[in-house]
């Protein structure tokens, strides 16, 4: 198959581990592959399975869906897509809000980013520095993250804004009070040299970034400035959305005193694997363009239907409060294994959302050789995680499907412990 793979696909389609996994079956948070070895997901392919594998709710909702009408446009009424956007236009707390939907989370950016430049007539927005947004033109262009871009020809003029990241930079040796404030500053400082940005675009979480977030609050203290120039704020909860980080079903509560975000996007899991992404803004924002519609495929039937048996599975077993039980103790229990390993700078994160910092022990530097060593330690025991972080590919990152058992938490971190031990010790 990797043969198969290499001749057909592009070289940038980068694998995980030296041999390469095929994965052909899965149930709760286990999936099988070819050879028929089973794995606890500790990753859900990068947070796509947000609940449960083969979760059977979703399962005969897709096949119940594709039995009846298998059929994209946007040109006719969708009960599933009209179902699905009520739903979430209430949870996202936005007053009157309007829900578009879109195939993945790059294409609900790229609509995002639309949506502020038309609204507030101007090219120009702030992003956080490591930031990733996607690799379409526009979203490219607001990522942060040098190591995930592929082109540096913008249609945007993009600033780059301190504060995702806590652990290192010029502020990392700050308390947190001090570190906002500092961030704040810096935030003044561009807005004092620029025009009128149309927004800043912001992940409460970075993921790609390697699960490290700011201070709480931070992203409200910007927001106040950001006010004074009418500057809006797109919240990218493609990883932190739905309940994700525990004590919060979206990202940006963490920062909440002044209410929800301009416009919030999603993607990834609450599609369960199957592609749904989308854009809530409230109407004055999401009625600014002069379009008819901008995705054939965006709210599709059977991915609407996949997504409401999702959500549904999700608020009826409080999944959020399971991650905030679960992820709570893990995150502990990582931290405990990995205080005396020379190779660990920190242990991160909130609800089901962990991130592990490895370093060349005695140093400060970052060693993606280590985290890709944990990568092929841990899978060859049974257990897949992901690895992300800034420049360098440096952490190592925990998000399994929301439903995690106790039992499965601790059989995972046991196998991390042993392999850390291995490689960081
Ligand atoms: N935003 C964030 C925060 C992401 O993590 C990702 C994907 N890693 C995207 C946007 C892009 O989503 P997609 O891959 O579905 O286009």
């Amino acid at each position: 198959m990797l043969g198969r793979h290499r001749a057909v696909l592009p070289d940038w389609l980068a694998l995980y581990y030296d041999d390469p996994l095929e994965i052909v079956e899965g149930e709760g948070r286990r999936v099988r592959d070819a050879q028929g070895r089973e794995y606890l997901d500790f990753f859900g392919g990068i947070l796509t399975t947000m609940t449960a594998h083969a979760l059977p709710e979703v399962a005969k909702a897709v096949t119940g869906q594709a039995g009846r009408l298998l059929h994209s446009s946007t040109l006719y009424l969708n009960r599933p897509m009209v179902e699905l956007a009520e739903r979430i236009a209430e949870l996202s707390g936005i007053p009157d809000a309007r829900v578009f939907f879109t195939t993945s989370g790059t294409e609900a950016n790229d609509t995002a980013l639309l949506l502020a430049t038309t609204y507030r007539r101007s090219n120009q927005i702030l992003a956080m520095r490591n930031s990733y947004h996607g690799r379409s033109f526009s979203t490219v262009s607001v990522t942060g993250n040098r190591g995930w871009s592929p082109t540096s020809l913008s249609p945007l003029q993009t600033l780059y804004v301190h504060g995702g990241v806590r652990h290192r930079g010029p502020y990392a040796h700050l308390d947190d009070e001090a570190f906002t404030a500092a961030c704040v500053a810096d935030l003044r400082d561009l807005l004092g040299h620029v025009r009128a940005p149309a927004a800043l675009i912001a992940e409460p979480v970075q993921g790609v970034g390697g699960f490290t977030s700011p201070p709480d609050g931070l992203y409200a203290a910007f927001r106040e400035v950001l006010a004074e120039q009418g500057v809006l704020w797109i919240a990218d909860e493609v990883q932190t959305g739905w309940g994700r980080t525990g004590d919060h079903f979206w990202g940006w509560q963490a920062h909440d005193r002044n209410g929800p975000p301009d416009i919030v996007t999603f993607a990834k899991g609450i599609g369960n694997g199957m592609s749904v992404g989308g854009v809530i803004a409230r109407a004055e924002i999401m009625n600014c363009l002069d379009a008819n519609s901008i995705s054939t495929f965006g709210g599709t039937q059977v991915t609407m239907a996949a997504a409401l048996a999702n959500l549904d599975h999700l608020l009826r077993n409080d999944l959020q409060g399971n991650a905030r039980r679960v992820g709570g103790p893990l995150l502990e229990r990582l931290r405990t294994a990995c205080s005396a390993l020379p190779g660990v700078r920190e242990v991160r994160g909130r609800g089901l959302m962990i991130g592990i910092e490895l370093v060349r022990p005695g140093t400060d530097l970052a060693d993606p050789e280590a985290a890709a060593a944990v990568l092929e330690g841990a899978r060859e025991e049974g257990l897949l995680i992901g690895k992300g972080g800034g420049h360098d590919t440096s952490a190592l990152r925990i998000a399994p499907p929301l439903s995690l058992t106790a039992a499965e938490a601790e059989e995972g971190a046991a196998i991390l412990e042993r392999v850390l031990r291995r490689i960081a010790g």
